[in-house]
């Protein structure tokens, strides 16, 4: 028996994501970079809740998790995909909430919040990738759906055929997929791994708000509730929302991790870490974290650093 896996390859929030929460807490966002923050992170979690399903699988297959793409020089991202012995099947997770009535181009709600009905998107993701996947020699049919996963979303009026599984049909689906052949040999494995190696780990920043360091709010923030009421005792950083303590030495690497995803040209160095973090850490403390977890370059006052390759 197919002893269940880990997927081939792992989901994590993508660069984006990661950004909008920094941002989030330090900044005020515009109420459409809050809804376009919050319509990030809804999706992430829909993804994740469609993992666990892919993940109880037990036909085997390779999972592979959020790929970007090209093909034909246009960019395109898998939400999810399984190879299985003759298919790819690859999935559009929706995070959808709430009664929408179909339209062609768009689903309508009452409230008049519409959506972009996915399915040229769908159309388009599953032409790109049977043209890379005949460049690759492979010769796996692709199968594509939109999955909507969140029990909560209705759809009134859906025509029949069209590959999308609402959540009441949802549990069906997944039985069925995990019927048929399931064989895998080495051309699955080389194909699965191929893709990873063409996955394009950093997406263009274009929907990014704006933001300057001076703007942002300084300061440790709690690991667990994300508050800026955080003081430093001994060792260890206390959290005086919610009572949470961490380690010095973690938190400020913590902050060395969130400065240098905002802004990845800028020199880590002491002083600006210690500016960063604000709370009663001494410049000797960080300096020595610095030292100690990071590549130190350049000498004296000129000394800052970098992330080791393998971070
Ligand atoms: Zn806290």
């Amino acid at each position: 028996m197919w002893d269940m896996p880990p997927p081939y390859k792992a989901r994590s929030e993508s660069l984006i994501l990661m950004v909008l929460r920094i941002l989030n807490k330090r900044m005020k966002l515009t109420e459409d970079e809050q809804r376009y923050y919050q319509n990030q992170e809804k999706g992430f979690q829909g993804e994740v809740q469609f993992d666990i399903l892919t993940e109880k699988l037990k036909r085997s297959s390779y999972i592979l998790n959020d790929l970007q793409l090209e093909s034909n020089k246009s960019s395109f991202q898998l939400d999810s995909s399984l190879i299985f012995q003759d298919t790819y099947s690859l999935f559009d997770v929706k995070n959808f909430e709430g009664e929408y009535v179909y339209g062609d181009e768009y689903f309508k709600t009452i409230s008049g919040r519409d959506f972009q009905n996915p399915l040229d998107q769908l159309k388009r993701s599953k032409l790109l990738l049977s043209q890379l996947l005949q460049t690759l020699g492979s010769k796996l049919t692709v199968e594509a759906y939109v999955i909507f996963i969140n029990p909560q979303f209705t759809l009134y009026q859906t025509p029949p055929d069209l590959p999308f599984i609402l959540p009441t049909k949802l549990d069906s689906f997944m039985k069925k997929l995990d019927q048929g052949p399931s064989r895998l040999n080495d051309s699955h494995k080389t194909l699965a791994d191929k893709l990873i190696s063409l996955h394009q780990t950093v997406p263009p920043y274009t929907h990014l708000p704006s933001y300057e360091y001076d703007q942002l709010r300084k300061g440790i923030t709690c690991k667990k509730c994300l508050s800026f009421s955080v003081s430093v005792q001994g060792k260890r950083v206390i959290c005086h929302s919610c009572g949470f303590e961490e380690m010095v030495t973690s938190a400020v690497l913590r902050m060395v991790g969130e400065f240098s995803l905002l802004f990845p040209d800028r020199k880590i160095t002491t002083n600006i870490i210690h500016e960063w973090c604000r709370v009663g850490i001494s410049k000797k403390t960080i300096s020595r974290t610095l030292g100690k977890y990071l590549m130190v370059k350049g000498v004296h006052q000129w000394t800052y650093y970098e992330w080791k390759v393998d971070k």
